[in-house]
């Protein structure tokens, strides 16, 4: 246990620096001589640690609220923590504000204890960690290291109809806000409403006014969970980049919560952005969620053993994981190479800079057998590597793209 935590400390201390998130650190190259021309070849572990990687939705304080997880801990239960961060090669993390449904009122107040828990963390894990609340901060924060957490709303009935209240989130520094939840609310008409129980509507006037209002503000506008009437009005209003957190491709998983590909277009033409979620029920048509979790198991105590071997040295035990990975490779629960699949499928629609990665991890969700909890993120990026995926292309679809959106709206 002692050698474990020491790990870990090591691990946080060791938080790696980032000179500039434009002009990558030429680190990465090794060279090989075939025949009489010089081969560049990437290790695409080393080129994970040198990105920076965003994730843009993950659910952590519900488990932290709700079932006493603790962020600074490798929770058993939990996909996420600052160790599995650490490992995962995780640069910055959206938390999101999320009022659970056992919350029938009250959910302003509920949310502004989630922010004061931040803001403790904030202070409390400031030697590594810190939250930012625009670009500039953000690459600061990097720059010196940390690891960065932005805030983002899910749900707009935590504003309770109110601007002011919208006003006071983004005072608070919550940067993007989901108009809705599964369910609808004052701002408009969700996606699961609209499509399982025909509800219609769009948005709701007090809906438009909130889109102004964020437009002004500089906070984003999140589709994930938005009902397609509501989504298209909210494509014609906008002036800023719309985007959407963790959602899906529709084509690959006809799922409501998923996007279509004109939803997709839609979200490009705004100079937007699309998080893939790794629900594997949004990825994969024919999932069958029964054997997940001893797959999971399975993983995560094997490669344990393989990351006690390895120590601090997270590319070689990644090279060492991937091996095991592939080694034991199943045809039960779902592949992760279903999940490259939807981030290619978006490439293939509408160019390289819409999409990246937003895994909705900790949201009471299952994953794709390889990718079992946060610290699995570099085997994305070696898959990416194996289907043709460029550097400067791997950069952007781990982080660049949210990062340029982010810097749009910045002040
Ligand atoms: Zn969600």
């Amino acid at each position: 246990m002692k050698t474990y935590l020491s790990l870990i400390l090591i691990l946080v201390m060791n938080y790696k620096c980032h000179e500039n998130e434009t002009l990558p650190k030429n680190i990465m190259t090794n060279t090989i001589l075939a025949e009489d021309t010089i081969v560049k070849k990437i290790d695409p572990f080393v080129l994970h640690y040198d990105a920076i990687v965003v994730d843009t939705h993950n659910d952590i304080l519900m488990p932290i609220f709700l079932q006493g997880a603790e962020i600074n801990l490798d929770n058993p239960h939990t996909q996420s923590d600052f160790i599995k961060w650490k490992i995962g090669g995780l640069d910055v993390q959206v938390f999101s504000i999320y009022v659970p449904q056992r919350y029938k009122s009250g959910h302003f107040n509920y949310v502004m204890k989630l922010i004061d828990r931040m803001e403790e963390y904030n202070i409390n894990y400031s030697n590594f960690f810190t939250v930012v609340k625009n670009y500039d901060e953000l690459i600061k924060a990097i720059n010196q290291g940390k690891f960065c957490g932005i805030l983002g709303a899910e749900g707009g009935a935590m504003i309770e109809g109110s601007i002011e209240k919208l006003q006071i989130l983004y005072d608070r520094g919550v940067r993007y806000l989901g108009l809705t939840w599964n369910t609808s609310n004052e701002i408009g008409i969700s996606a699961q409403d609209e499509s399982e129980k025909g509800i219609k509507g769009g948005l709701k006037p007090f809906g438009r006014k909130v889109v102004e209002k964020m437009n002004e503000l500089g906070m984003l506008i999140d589709v994930s969970h938005l009902g397609e009437t509501a989504f298209w009005e909210c494509i014609e209003l906008s002036k800023n980049p719309v985007i959407a957190s963790h959602s899906s491709v529709y084509s690959l998983c006809p799922h409501y919560r998923n996007l279509t590909d004109e939803q997709i277009k839609a979200i490009a033409s705004t100079g937007g952005y699309i998080g893939i979620n790794f629900y594997n029920k949004f990825l994969d048509p024919s999932v069958s969620s029964n054997n997940v979790r001893s797959i999971h198991n399975k993983y995560k105590k094997d490669i344990k053993q393989i990351e006690a071997e390895y120590g601090s040295n997270l590319i070689d035990f990644n090279h060492r994981r991937y091996k095991y990975l592939t080694e034991n490779k199943t045809s039960e629960g779902t592949s992760v190479d279903i999940l490259i699949n939807h981030i290619d499928y978006v490439v293939k629609l509408v160019g390289i800079d819409y999409v990246g990665l937003g895994s909705d991890f900790d949201g009471s969700i299952y994953t794709p057998n390889e990718i079992y909890d946060a610290s699995c993120y570099p085997v994305i990026t070696m898959k990416l590597y194996e289907r043709g995926y460029s550097e400067e292309e791997i950069r952007k679809i781990l982080g660049g793209n949210f990062l340029r959106v982010f810097k749009s709206i910045s002040k």
